[in-house]
Formats: structure tokens, sequence, C-alpha cells
């Protein structure tokens, strides 16, 4: 980004120059989240974290089993309140939005992918990618369109009337990266996509996701697997305890060395 933005003060004739900050989509500040489960029990789920996610940009979000990756990405989706901190999307403190607003905020800006694949067993493919655009107001004749649209591109243009259960993991797994893409959101969230998939099937699915952050969906992956957030990945979060241990960039990736990140 780092576009110059030429404006004029007041009267003066005087020309300045703005530099335009790269844009953070998601700003998690300082962010706990803790379940008190009885007397003297005290989950740390989130243990103070601080997350910035830049539009483009490809993160991940890793650590061992339990370490916090769900609820982090549960919050960076606004799927989940904190206990305490602030959650900024697209710039908004979602903390200041009713339900209903902040509903609709992210029905238009994030998209999600899950492990488990989450489709609805007695709709069809086509008919569990339109349903997230009900929600948005798009008329049905455009949402068959659009649903067809984004069954082709993900190779499922055959089977657009199968129930999930007719359809093997990975092609599950498309239906679903087909739903996340239905309102044309600019993040997408995967948390463990390829947990449930072999190294081949998940690897396409791998592959399908670098194609969207190559197109300008920015991305972030919820993994356990060091390998797959460091191919993948400019930068990973690593979390341990609910906390974030340390942040990684991955030199490797031709963009990031255009492209400096914070
Ligand atoms: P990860 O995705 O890294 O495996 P989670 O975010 O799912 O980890 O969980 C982090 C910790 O918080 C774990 O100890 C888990 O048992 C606990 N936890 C998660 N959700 C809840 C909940 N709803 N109630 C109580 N504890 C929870
Ligand atoms: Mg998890």
């Amino acid at each position: 980004m780092n576009k110059k933005v030429v404006g004029k003060i007041g009267k003066s004739s005087k020309k300045v120059i703005h530099h335009k900050k790269e844009r953070a989509i998601i700003r998690l500040k300082n962010v706990y989240k803790y379940y008190f489960m009885g007397e003297d029990v005290t989950i740390k789920a989130v243990d103070g974290i601080d997350i910035d996610v830049y539009e483009g940009d490809f993160v991940s979000i890793m650590g061992p089993s339990g370490s916090g990756k769900t609820t982090s990405m549960n919050l960076v989706g606004s799927l989940d309140v904190p206990t305490e901190g602030a959650i900024y999307l697209d710039g908004e403190d979602i903390s200041t939005l009713t339900e209903s607003e902040l509903a609709e905020l992210r029905g238009q800006k994030i998209g999600f992918i899950f492990q488990q694949f989450n489709l609805i067993p007695n709709l069809t493919a086509k008919e569990n990618v339109t349903l997230p655009m009900t929600f948005q107001g798009v008329s049905a004749t455009e949402r068959d369109e659009i649903a067809e649209e984004l069954l082709e591109k993900v190779g499922l243009g055959e089977r657009m009337n199968f129930y999930p259960n007719q359809l093997s993991g990975g092609q599950q797994q498309r239906v679903a990266i087909a739903r996340a893409l239905a309102n044309d959101p600019e993040v997408i969230l995967a948390d463990e996509p390829t947990g449930n998939l072999d190294t081949k099937t998940g690897d396409k699915v791998m592959d399908f996701l670098e194609k969207l952050n190559k197109e300008g969906k920015t991305i972030i992956l919820v993994t356990h697997d060091p390998e797959l957030a460091k191919k993948h990945s400019y930068k990973v979060y690593h979390l341990r305890d609910g906390k974030v241990e340390k942040i990684t960039k991955n030199k490797a990736s031709e963009k990031f060395l255009n492209k400096p990140h914070k």
C-alpha cells in the first residue's frame, strides 16, 4: 500500500503529503479470554495477546493442542467476545456494535473454514453455498448464479446438487471454501482446514487458499503444523499457553520481500 495521498490544509496552497498506512483489517489489543469453571478454577484460554492482520496478508496462528488457537480464531473472527481487551474489525471497535451490526459486518468481511467442514447435511452443495447470502439480502437468482460460479471455481461444477455425505472430505472442504467466499469477504479464516484430510487432498486445499491470497484475499490459517505455517504464510504467531510466544516472518516468501511487515 503506502499510497501517497496529496492534500491541502486550509487555505494554504502548500501541498501536504500523507503516507497512507497499511490497513489493518483485524486488530486484537491485549485480549484475554478466561473461562471461570468453578470456585478456584480459571482456564486462561487466551492470556493477553496482540494480533494485527493487514490487508492482503497470509498469517498463521500456530501452536500445540490447547494453546488457544481456536479461541483466538473465534476472537479474531468476532464469533466470540473477549473477557478483556479490544478487538477492531476494519477499524471499528466491535464492543461498540450491537449483536446484529456485528453479525452483519462479520458476514460481509469474513469467511470461515473449519476442520470439520461444518456443512449442513440436509442441504446440497449449492444450497450450502447460497445460505450465507440469504442473510445479506442477495436475490435468489443472484444467489444461485454466484453459488454455481463458486462451485465451478473450486472444481465442483458437476456435483452442485450432491449432499455432503455424497462427497469426499476434500470435496466437502471445497464446498466449504465456496461457502466462505459467498459474500466475497476480504478475510478468510481457516481453522485447521486440512486437519481431516489426507496430505495430498490437504495440499490441494492449501494451494487453493494460496491462490485466493494472490487474488487479494487476506488469509488467516490456524494450524498446529509448523511446516504448513512456514510454507504458506508470511507471518506466523506462535502461541503457547494462551500467549504469543514469538512471531516469525517468512523471509522465503516472495511477497514478504516486497512488502515490509510490522
Ligand atoms: P487449540 O485450538 O489451540 O487446541 P483452544 O483454543 O481450543 O486450543 O483451547 C485453549 C484452552 O481453553 C484449552 O485448555 C481448552 O480446554 C480451553 N477451552 C476452550 N474452550 C473452552 C470453553 N468453552 N470452556 C472452558 N474451557 C475452554
Ligand atoms: Mg483448535
